[in-house]
């Protein structure tokens, strides 16, 4: 157990970082940051932060040296760099980001324990695509099998014709068969030291532009009726990866049950109305867990939660939210605004 005033070191500096650096503070630990990219926003609740490149192996070794335990909130860093950190000192395991990296290997080892994903095939070059598409019809989803996020490296292939005009990007890629879906919702678990494991309730998530707009509870008949089965797949995931920490599946909820659709092996968007929604959040119950500490009860405080995303220029106003009842904002501070970024949230409770 992480003794108070210990340190927790975060690889990655952006929103999910912060709100567990202000969850580990509450429980008397300090954080220190490895953030290399982009404008990090944790350096205001971390003690230090380290803007090292990923394979700066000495500065990795220094931070290394001053954290007690170090975990992630970004799920596309290096591999490599995870393993730099000795494996008695890092959580969750390396092997988790080593799984979802690559949308192929997670679809396989999904299956391996049972789990349904989309109809799919590898594709790395246009013959590939077009079997793909042959054999799976369309439309369907071209994805990149690595570092795509908020449908960053994603395309729609209405026909085969699609597929011939596209100019195909040199990396290697999945084609996906277009799941019709009646809802979207995801499992966001916990799993301790000692392979206890609680689970939140599973909100709608509405997306828009393949960016999450909303989550909201209650979910619904389509998604109640699924979230049984979807649960029994995430921990069968998590005790295989015999992971520490928060894990996240995503599923479509379709006729046939529960698709799977992708795996984050950290802290998740659709899990931030836990903040304010459940007993204890999804960032205090991973701080939790990677310190070693008893896990909090993850049950669900109100009648009714929304959690709406605050994309792009949306910030400038989003002051005006908090006027309305049991409404709480939370502004990342990001310096810059761009169109399609996630610049803060907003949580609506109903008692
Ligand atoms: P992803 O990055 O894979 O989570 O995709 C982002 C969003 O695109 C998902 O949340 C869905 O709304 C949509 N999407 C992705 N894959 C598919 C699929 N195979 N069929 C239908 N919709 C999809």
């Amino acid at each position: 157990m992480l003794e108070r005033g210990g340190t927790i070191g975060i690889l990655g500096g952006g929103q999910l970082g912060r709100m567990m650096a202000m969850s580990a503070a509450e429980l008397g630990y300090r954080c220190i940051a490895y953030a290399p990219e982009g404008d990090n926003v944790v350096s205001c609740v971390c003690d230090d932060v380290f803007t090292n490149k990923w394979d700066d192996t000495a500065a990795l070794a220094a931070f290394a040296a001053q954290c007690d335990v170090v975990t992630w909130e970004f799920e596309n860093v290096p591999v490599a760099t995870a393993q730099a950190i000795p494996a008695d000192r890092i959580f969750p395991h390396p092997r988790a980001l080593e799984t979802a990296q690559d949308r192929l290997a997670e679809k396989r080892f999904v299956e391996g324990l049972g789990g349904r994903p989309a109809a799919y095939a590898r594709v790395d070059s246009r013959s590939d695509l077009e079997a793909a598409v042959d054999r799976l019809g369309a439309p369907g989803i071209l994805k990149t099998r690595r570092d795509g996020y908020d449908g960053k490296g994603q395309w729609r292939i209405g026909s085969a014709r699609d597929a011939d005009a596209l100019r195909l990007p040199d990396v290697p890629l999945i084609y996906e068969g277009y799941v019709e879906f009646e809802a979207e919702f995801s499992v966001i678990l916990v799993r301790g030291q000692d392979g206890e494991m609680r689970v939140w309730d599973s909100t709608r998530n509405a997306h828009e532009g393949g960016i999450l707009a909303t989550s909201s509870l209650p979910a619904g008949l389509a998604i109640e009726a699924q979230v049984d089965e979807a649960r029994s797949l995430a921990e069968q995931v998590a005790d295989a990866l015999r992971y520490v920490g928060v894990l996240t599946l995503e599923f479509f909820a379709t006729k046939e049950g529960p698709i799977f659709n992708e795996m984050a092996p950290r802290v998740h968007n659709s899990g931030h109305w836990t903040i304010e929604g459940a007993v204890t959040s999804q960032f205090e119950n991973h701080i939790r867990a990677v310190a070693g500490l008893p896990l909090g009860d993850t049950a669900t405080v109100a009648r009714g939660v929304t959690m709406t995303n605050i994309i792009g220029d949306a910030i400038t106003t989003a002051q005006d939210f908090l006027g309305q009842p049991d409404t709480h904002l939370h502004d990342y501070g990001k310096a810059e605004v761009r169109q399609g970024r996630k610049m803060g949230h907003v949580t609506r409770l109903e008692r």
